[in-house]
């Protein structure tokens, strides 16, 4: 990316001239004793207020776990407010692009579509690898983000780092790297590279390694710039109050819980290779670097179909371009993944 390239170039002319929603919130900084400036109920404490605009408080814990600067940090209502708002903010409705590396997570299509925005597809190699050349040639002049997702859904396999690094280096547009799955992967998040790159976005969740997709919150990180314009397109109270409260909770916890889930996740992720490789409906089980597995077998549409019969859902991708024949497969419990395993041996009998 060229030195000279500024974040307001690639933004929306409405929204860089945008006055945005302003409330007596915003303007006092402090506690105040009295407050009577936004036409709350005065009863039913806690829930009547309005939850904080910024989550200041979840954010300086969060920034400090990651090692990141709070103001390098955006609260989402779940990573899919991340992903439409930077639609909002840099894509032209009906007259810019983005580029998205398919096979991928479909929210980065839906929000194209939503908001009226092409988007360039560039596949990856059959055995699931980047190619930075391809991805950097379909790059245009209208082109204002690239979707990385690594490790990816649904394929389950990360990227080599130098590779995502000569799209970010070389892109003249913003390049989302989606992380949600970093915490069961041994490659490390890219976000200490966020301060030196202007035009690198990193987003996590505390959908998956934590356990709280449920309270909807997802992280992205970027240059205060590209912050400041997602907070002004963001609905002005974007992240409920319990939600607020449930993820404080959880980060205040000593994380002890938490890496045992992640460890039990990972042991029965091999597990789950083992037994899957040994059954002879599965053609082939791709590597992992996250909590799931995408598994090539015969007859993909009836063992899906079965296994939902017996109450067990798995995602069906045989239709997504590379996937042909695939299921993928979350790990979850080892009862869980026991009873995944003999549902499919039993057919085989
Ligand atoms: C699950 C997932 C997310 C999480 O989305 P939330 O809205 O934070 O729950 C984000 N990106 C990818 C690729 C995912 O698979």
């Amino acid at each position: 990316m060229s030195r000279d390239f500024q974040i307001d170039d690639l933004v929306r002319e409405n929204i860089r001239q945008l006055k945005a929603y302003s409330s007596a919130r915003n303007e006092f900084v402090g506690e105040a004793s009295v407050y009577l400036d936004a036409n709350e109920n005065p009863f039913n404490e806690p829930l009547n207020r309005y939850p904080d605009p910024l989550q200041t408080e979840l954010k300086e814990k969060l920034a400090k776990l990651k090692l990141q600067d709070a103001s390098n940090l955006f609260l989402g209502n779940g990573s899919d407010e991340g992903i439409d708002l930077l639609y909002r903010v840099f894509c032209e409705p009906g007259k810019d692009n983005v580029v998205i590396v398919e096979p991928t997570y479909g929210m980065y299509g839906v929000c194209a579509g939503i908001n009226d925005v092409e988007q360039k597809k560039v596949f990856l190699n059959p055995d699931f690898n980047l190619d930075p050349r391809a991805v950097l040639d379909a790059v245009d002049a209208a082109t204002r983000i690239i979707f990385l997702c690594a490790p990816n859904n649904p394929t389950g396999n990360a990227f080599d780092r130098e590779l995502m690094l000569e799209i970010i280096n070389r892109a003249p547009c913003i390049v989302v790297v989606d992380e949600a799955y970093i915490d069961f992967c041994e490659m490390p998040s890219l976000i200490s590279l966020v301060p030196g790159r202007k035009n690198l976005v990193v987003l996590q969740t505390l959908s998956k390694a934590w356990g709280l997709a449920g309270a909807r919150m997802g992280m992205l990180f970027a240059q205060p710039a590209i912050i400041h314009y997602l907070n002004r397109v963001k609905y002005p109270y974007n992240i409920s109050s319990p939600n607020i409260a449930t993820a404080i909770k959880s980060l205040d916890e000593d994380g002890q819980k938490r890496r045992e889930w992640i460890r039990v996740i990972l042991e029965e992720r091999l597990r789950l290779v083992k037994e899957l490789e040994s059954l002879a409906c599965v053609e082939k089980v791709y590597p992992s670097d996250a909590n799931f597995l995408l598994v090539r077998v015969k007859n993909p549409k009836n063992i899906y179909r079965e296994l939902m019969d017996k109450g067990i859902i798995v995602r069906d991708r045989s239709s997504v371009p590379l996937c042909d024949g695939c299921l993928r497969v979350t790990v979850g419990t080892v009862a869980e993944n026991t009873e995944l395993i003999e549902a499919l041996k039993s057919r085989e009998e």
